[in-house]
């Protein structure tokens, strides 16, 4: 059984719980102790405990210790990465890809954690001093999804730590083989006792009881929009911190003028690259109608010749959906746009291989309208829907015409087009001729309308969330 790690103990607990390859489900990979209400409390009194010293610790010391943890994941980028295909389902290369940005991502926090400054402001007043300086937010609670077992783990993880922060980590119950390992990497690399602490279990009881205790000072949460709505409900009480990165609906505007090569690429990785799990995948394709009939085939072709199968096999393009309830919604979503009027144009079937694992081909839907469920709920597997607009204007218009506004790309080879994208575009990130999936790790992430709250993750940007400002008037 793999520990809870709370207040620098490794800790088993009386109920584990397994994880299973979603490309074969007889091979279990291993068990973990999963905590309750009793070890969740007793994680966030050790980080409470720990703060005061970590707090002050130096620029240095926390330089060093994310250091030494972004080079052994770096070193072992295959191992790791190997871990996550097996518990995941997203091909090795895709696995291995995430590893290495997990690694980049604590080797820029080491990085950043000599960077922190303030400012010193001349006064209004005579003779007075102001200094402008940030300080840790305090006790962090983070809550993962199972879509990036490592790099979302890794994104949240390294800030908290780089600004002086101490955190209670709750991964997805789904993959809590990735999380161990990177909190035992860190744990080696000398944090203090208290200061990381590891409390795997059920997000109806470790979850919410980090969400009701008043010591936790800030929440960072990736997940479902039901979820995330459900924490900031009741983190209310608590007026706390809140970063909440949840569903996307992300748009593909396919423009008539588009390379259609490029096009094909762009919509085929970013629809269905690790199995469309990705909460910045595109999953409505707006074609314009000059292109809309070539676009369709091209795609339809591609992905015709992917490989779907075991994540681990050389040559699979898509590896399996993550579990059995995963497959269920994605198969209802495809059903009911096929009863909305959609025409399922290719796809959508469970297919048998040779081991028994949640295998769907990559769907792709034809003919739907923006008022179609598949058009406005987030679906999250290899489903993409196509509609198709009359010019720019219309493609635009519906582009925007979601409750979700996280990525969105155009595929245009026209620069007057791609400008006007960029600026109207109601989502927090956006891509011209780039999937919409695939974002840099030193740059912020996070979308608005009912996709975040909070502010930004990632790069320099991430310290709004994981630090709080102090403005400091001193009198000679
Ligand atoms: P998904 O549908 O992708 O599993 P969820 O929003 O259910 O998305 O899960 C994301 C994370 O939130 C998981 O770690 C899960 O355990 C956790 N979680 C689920 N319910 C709660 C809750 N009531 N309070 C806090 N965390 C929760």
């Amino acid at each position: 059984m793999r520990p809870l790690l709370i207040n620098g103990e490794w800790l088993t607990t009386s109920h584990a719980s397994e994880n299973i390859n979603p490309s074969d489900t007889s091979d279990v990979i291993d068990s973990f102790a999963q905590a309750g209400l009793a070890e969740t409390q007793d994680a966030i009194s050790a980080a409470d405990a720990a703060f005061a010293s970590w707090s002050l610790s130096t620029p240095q010391k926390r330089h060093d210790i994310l250091k030494t943890a972004g080079d052994e994941i770096m070193r072992r980028k295959d191992e790791i990465g190997e871990l996550l295909s097996r518990e995941e389902g997203k091909i090795l290369a895709e696995g291995i890809g995430e590893t290495v940005r997990a690694a980049q991502i604590f080797l820029f926090f080491a990085a950043e954690s000599l960077r922190l400054t303030g400012d010193k402001v001349a006064s209004v007043r005579p003779g007075v001093e102001v200094d402008i300086t940030r300080e840790p937010a305090g006790v962090v609670g983070i809550i993962t999804p199972w879509n990036f077992p490592v790099a979302i783990p890794a994104w949240k993880i390294a800030p908290a730590l780089c600004y002086g922060n101490t955190v209670v980590f709750k991964p997805a119950e789904l993959v809590p083989a990735c999380s161990w390992t990177i909190v035992d990497i860190l744990h080696r690399a000398g944090l203090p006792a208290g200061v990381l602490n590891l409390v795997m279990g059920a997000g109806s009881v470790v979850g919410q009881c980090m969400v009701d205790d008043a010591r936790v000072n800030a929440i960072t949460f990736t997940g479902s929009v039901g979820t995330g709505a459900r924490i900031a409900k009741d983190s209310l009480p608590h007026m706390r911190r809140l970063q909440l990165e949840m569903g996307g609906k992300n748009p593909l505007v396919i423009l008539d003028d588009a390379d259609l090569d490029v096009a094909v690429d762009v919509a085929v990785n970013g629809s269905y690259y690790s199995t469309g799990q990705r909460c910045t995948a595109s999953s409505r394709l707006i074609v314009t109608e000059g292109i809309h009939a070539r676009f369709v085939e091209a795609v339809a072709e591609r992905l015709n010749n992917l490989v779907v199968d075991h994540a681990l096999k050389p040559g699979t393009d898509i590896g399996p959906v993550v579990d059995a309830t995963q497959l269920e919604q994605d198969c209802a979503y495809i059903e009911t746009a096929r009863r909305e009027g959609g025409n399922l144009r290719t796809g959508g079937a469970l297919l048998k291989r040779d081991t028994q694992g949640y295998y769907l081909s990559p769907a792709l839907i034809t003919d739907t309208t923006p008022d179609m469920r598949i058009n406005r709920e987030e679906v999250f597997g290899p489903v993409a829907s196509v509609m198709r607009v009359r010019d720019y204007d219309e493609a635009l218009s519906v582009a925007n015409d979601s409750e979700f506004g996280l990525s969105a790309g155009i595929c245009t080879t026209s620069l007057k087009y791609a400008s006007d994208f960029k600026r109207k575009s109601e989502v927090g990130m956006v891509m011209v001729n780039l999937p919409t999936a695939g974002v840099d790790y030193h740059v912020p992430f996070g979308g608005r309308k009912n996709s975040s709250l909070g502010p930004r993750e990632q790069g320099s940007y991430a310290k709004e969330f994981y630090t709080t400002v102090k403005t400091a008037y001193t009198a000679p």
